[in-house]
């Protein structure tokens, strides 16, 4: 009966390429060239952030020279995409086009990725967009990518772990420094939750992470809260060139 209902529901609503919208096999996919418009990290990657690393892993600690030259205060990292071509797309289109469909692949992409992160049964934790934000998008894009990863992983998400008690201006343009400065108080832990993060290792989940600035103060509030330890994946990453 079920296979009945999902072959009526595909005949209505055949699956669609995310990135294009061209007819393609399976749910939740690409089109063969969205796909390789698509920059997917895999390889050798920085421990803290996850860009890709030229060579092959030796079974030391691997850190890219941004985070050597600033160390991260949360454990490991990753990302899923490189910021660029399809990629860029599909975090705009998640962010601001209403295109919440995307949060479900995209928690595959980053599952496929982060194996590590998910050990010791993390708490998932999305990083909080302020109020005013929430009100004028209606929803956050990091929460809905948090969500998924929950379901898709099995753990358990506290999705107003978080708050941002501090409206920020756009970080668009802004130095690294710039950056650090306008976030360093912008976020705190909600006191409601205090004893669930005790001890625990909080995995922290964006769209895009840039600087790591906000992953930063995100990360700050939850040690302060009494978290052991943080990790943080992200749907996709900046770099550089
Ligand atoms: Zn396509
Ligand atoms: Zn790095």
């Amino acid at each position: 009966m079920l296979k009945q209902i999902q072959m009526a529901v595909s005949l209505i609503y055949p699956p669609r390429c995310l990135g294009c919208g061209d007819l393609v096999d399976s749910d939740f996919g690409l089109c063969g060239s969205c796909w390789r418009e698509t920059p997917f990290i895999g390889g050798t990657v920085c421990e803290s952030c996850g860009v890709p690393l030229p060579g092959q892993a030796d079974g030391f600690r691997l850190d890219c020279d941004d985070c050597m030259a600033h160390p991260r205060v949360w454990s490991q990292g990753r990302a899923a995409l490189l910021y660029r071509d399809q990629a860029r797309a599909l975090v705009l289109a998640l962010k601001h086009g209403d295109r919440g469909d995307i949060a479900k692949p995209a928690a595959s992409w980053i599952m496929a990725i982060a194996k590590p992160l998910l050990e010791n049964t993390p708490l998932i934790v999305p990083v909080p967009l302020h109020w005013t934000r929430l009100l004028r998008r209606r929803y956050n894009q990091s929460a809905l990518l948090a969500l998924q990863l929950a379901k898709q992983s099995q753990l358990q998400c506290c999705v107003d772990l978080l708050h941002r008690q501090k409206r920020t201006e756009s970080l668009d343009g802004k130095t690294r420094e710039q950056r650090f400065v306008a976030l360093g108080d912008a976020v705190t832990f909600n006191l409601r939750h205090k004893a669930r993060m005790q001890g625990r290792v909080i995995l922290l989940v964006d769209d895009v992470m840039t600087s790591g600035a906000t992953l930063t103060a995100c990360a700050d509030a939850c040690l302060s809260g009494g978290a052991a330890e943080v990790r943080v994946v992200t749907l996709a990453r900046v770099t550089k060139q």
